[in-house]
């Protein structure tokens, strides 16, 4: 987080995100980024909360409901915490599960459930999914379209660009098993590409 600070990167809203990928965005930074944190393990809001809040940046969470009361995973009050201080909140299906495993009630259970609670905690209406493991299928595919997801986030690694479906978004995966000077080149190599 501090390199991206150092070096100008400028953290964007979902919205702006949103605004963006849609063409309408105005004002945008030279270096735009959406950070996106999956699964919402209890660590989010004991390390990267703080870090986040100390920089100034966004970041977008992808939560799974099934999870909230286990200890592991954040609970309801320290999501509500983490939306309070501007982190966007999003599915990630109930359980976590692999989702082109399951029969199309299932599939559709898993996402629109977890879209219901979450909406319900926070009084806000979700429209974009992270599939967990990066897997789905065309059922999952169609259960997004027929309730009004926009965007969806695969674990395919790349720069997000406009020219991708909007749900099979690409990002750069942080790896903690990597070091910071692999993750960095990985970052910068990918904006080169993306700007020639
Ligand atoms: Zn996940």
């Amino acid at each position: 987080m501090q390199y991206l600070a150092n070096h100008g990167y400028k953290t964007l809203s979902l919205q702006q995100f949103m605004d963006y990928m849609d063409n309408k965005a105005t004002g945008m930074p030279e270096k735009p980024i959406l950070l996106t944190f999956d699964d919402g393990y209890a660590d989010n809001h004991e390390h990267a909360l703080p870090i986040l809040r100390s920089l100034q940046f966004q970041a977008t969470l992808f939560v799974s409901p099934g999870t909230t009361e286990d200890g592991y995973f954040l609970n309801w009050e320290q999501i509500k915490e983490m939306h309070q201080a501007g982190w966007d909140i999003q599915p990630h299906g109930m359980t976590h599960p692999y989702l082109p495993k399951l029969a199309a009630k299932d599939q559709n259970y898993e996402i629109i459930e977890a879209k219901r609670q979450i909406d319900e905690q926070l009084q806000i209406d979700t429209n974009v999914f992270c599939y967990p493991y990066g897997e789905r299928n065309t059922t999952t595919l169609n259960v997004l379209k027929d309730n009004g997801f926009r965007y969806a986030f695969t674990i395919d690694q790349g720069m997000t660009t406009r020219t991708q479906d909007p749900l099979l978004l690409k990002r750069i995966f942080v790896n903690g098993e990597e070091t910071i000077e692999q993750w960095i080149s990985r970052l910068e190599n990918k904006n080169a590409k993306a700007t020639k």
